[in-house]
């Protein structure tokens, strides 16, 4: 997925479900919008709503498990063919569990299930008792937690969890790449390893390690921005394996030529590389 159709997918997810407002959102030009929006319909990772907004879909993963007497998702996900805004239980859940629409629920329910279901996470993480519903979007994980608990993915066992998955999705390695995010309410939170990053943009996130599960990012304000923050990191990256250290800048507006700022600010750290 390309980077413009990556920060349309982004600000959908945010909640700018027509195109106006995704251009609103993003800064993007009407047509790039329409031409992110048409590829990812012609792949059916986007789709109309009855209501005329767009929503995603994710290709429907096979269940390992059963929802039992969780509705947890029928709470804290927003359904908008329904009007049902986040946090506020449907008026279809049913004592007990269940939904009293089950053969007509819209498609977001139809197509919907969590990574719990699916087996990717231990019994910890039972929907109805953990308060969080995790679940895959097109690139990233999702916890979405219940504003009756709203701290509890900062606890253990979750955090250590939340961390070893962020690390598996930070992984080129890894089969899938993804973001880890964690949203309460408004509040959104990108996790790289256990460095907790506040408010990410749509635009993406620059980061370098700084410890063994830890990171220091930039956070981009636009396309342009991010480029040249992944340049830079790049930089830093070569420069660390040249030399076996770069002193990581904390400035977040870098210009290029990168190389000659990073190699100074490493001798004045004491690193001192040398040519
Ligand atoms: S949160 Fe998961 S387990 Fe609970 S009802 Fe939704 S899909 Fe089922
Ligand atoms: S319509 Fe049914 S499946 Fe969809 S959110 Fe409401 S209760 Fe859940």
């Amino acid at each position: 997925m390309d980077q413009v159709t990556l920060v349309v997918v982004r600000a959908i997810e945010s909640g700018a479900t027509t195109t106006k407002k995704i251009v609103d959102a993003t800064g993007l030009s009407r047509l790039k919008v329409e031409r992110a929006l048409g590829t990812l319909e012609k792949q059916n990772l986007a789709f109309r709503e009855s209501q005329g907004s767009w929503a995603l879909g994710v290709p429907v993963m096979p269940t390992v498990r059963q929802c039992g007497s969780c509705t947890l998702c029928c709470k804290v996900l927003e359904i908008t063919d329904l009007k049902k805004p986040v946090n506020t239980a449907c008026s279809h859940i049913m004592a007990g569990g269940g939904c009293n629409i089950y053969s007509e629920r819209p498609r977001q329910c139809r197509t919907f299930s969590c990574a719990w279901l699916q087996g990717h996470l231990d019994d910890d993480w039972f929907p109805a008792t953990s308060g969080m519903v995790p679940h895959f979007s097109l690139d990233a994980l999702n916890i979405q937690v219940d504003l009756d608990c709203r701290d509890r993915w900062r606890e253990e066992p979750y955090f250590s969890k939340l961390c070893e998955l962020s690390l598996n999705g930070l992984l080129a390695s890894s089969k899938r790449n993804y973001a880890t995010l964690v949203i309460v309410g408004s509040d959104k939170y990108l996790l790289l390893g256990r460095t907790i990053v506040p408010d990410p943009t749509l635009f993406g996130t620059a980061f370098v390690p700084n410890g063994r599960e830890t990171f220091h990012y930039w956070k981009a304000t636009s396309l342009e921005h991010l480029q040249r923050l992944n340049e830079r990191v790049m930089e830093i990256h070569r420069i660390q394996q040249e030399f076996g250290h770069c002193a990581i800048p904390l400035d977040d507006d870098p210009r290029p030529p990168y190389r000659p700022a990073l190699l100074e600010l490493s001798r004045q750290h004491g690193g001192a590389p040398t040519q």
